[in-house]
């Protein structure tokens, strides 16, 4: 120790030392708004846990949308926020900076969020959409990803990730990739059709040019009918498309 310069120097012998480790997989947007957010995150750092990846499986807290905001609230509530919450924010820049002024108890690695865009432009239709919608959601994926999100999420078992095509996850995804972020997915079935929806995230990946991260790498056999639906709805909308 008699060489040390630093500023600060921690004994320790006899210790184990890491690096603080990383969590890719977190949802803790939702859970930083409420008011003992420091109790649910002590957990983490006595882990070693002191950053973590939020706004994953499409879902995120920014950008708010104007337009839509009772769907988006409520798709909210059946998260667990509470249906009275109000945001100090609109954008995802907005937000971030709201975090920062929060204080955070450990590194938040934010994403850009399918889920909000989506509803932001088309509220809750059921349909792929239109070059004239993508072109609004490319736009605020662009938004989001300049305001220092590090990567694209998508939540495709749920509403309203399930009703994209997977043309328009490419386009939403290259925006990501140019700015170095990776396409980081909720697949379309983590059952029977498992293989299916793999097929479908590398083939995103393949075509954006971005980096991939599936999120939940299982496969539950015979858990049926959420991945049924899933692709009935997505092989009606091809058809009628
Ligand atoms: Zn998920």
């Amino acid at each position: 120790m008699s060489d040390a310069t630093a500023a600060r120097v921690l004994e320790a012998k006899g210790r184990v030392v890491a690096p603080g480790f990383i969590d890719i997989h977190s949802h803790n947007e939702l859970y930083i708004i409420r008011d003992d957010y420091r109790e649910l995150f002590e957990s983490y750092l006595r882990q070693g846990i002191t950053s973590c990846v939020v706004s994953n499986c499409g879902w995120s807290l920014a950008p708010w949308p104007r337009e839509h905001g009772d769907l988006f609230r409520s798709t909210l509530h059946s998260m667990g926020v509470s249906s009275s919450f109000q945001p100090e924010w609109e954008t995802q820049g907005e937000f971030l900076g709201w975090l920062r002024r929060r204080g955070l108890p450990l590194n938040f690695v934010p994403l850009s969020a399918h889920g909000p865009i989506r509803i932001a432009v088309m509220g809750s239709q059921a349909r792929f959409s239109t070059p004239e919608e993508l072109e609004r959601m490319k736009v605020m994926v662009r938004r989001d990803m300049e305001a220092g999100c590090r990567g694209f999420s998508t939540g495709l078992t749920y509403f309203p990730g399930m009703y994209a095509h997977t043309d328009e996850l490419v386009e939403l995804a290259r925006v990501a990739g140019e700015y170095g972020g990776r396409y980081v997915t909720h697949v379309r079935s983590l059952t029977d059709t498992f293989d299916r929806a793999v097929e479908e995230a590398v083939e995103i990946a393949e075509r954006s040019g971005s980096s991939l991260q599936i999120s939940h790498f299982m496969c539950v056999p015979n858990l049926g009918w959420t991945a049924d639906l899933v692709y009935a709805a997505v092989d009606v909308l091809e058809k009628i498309t």
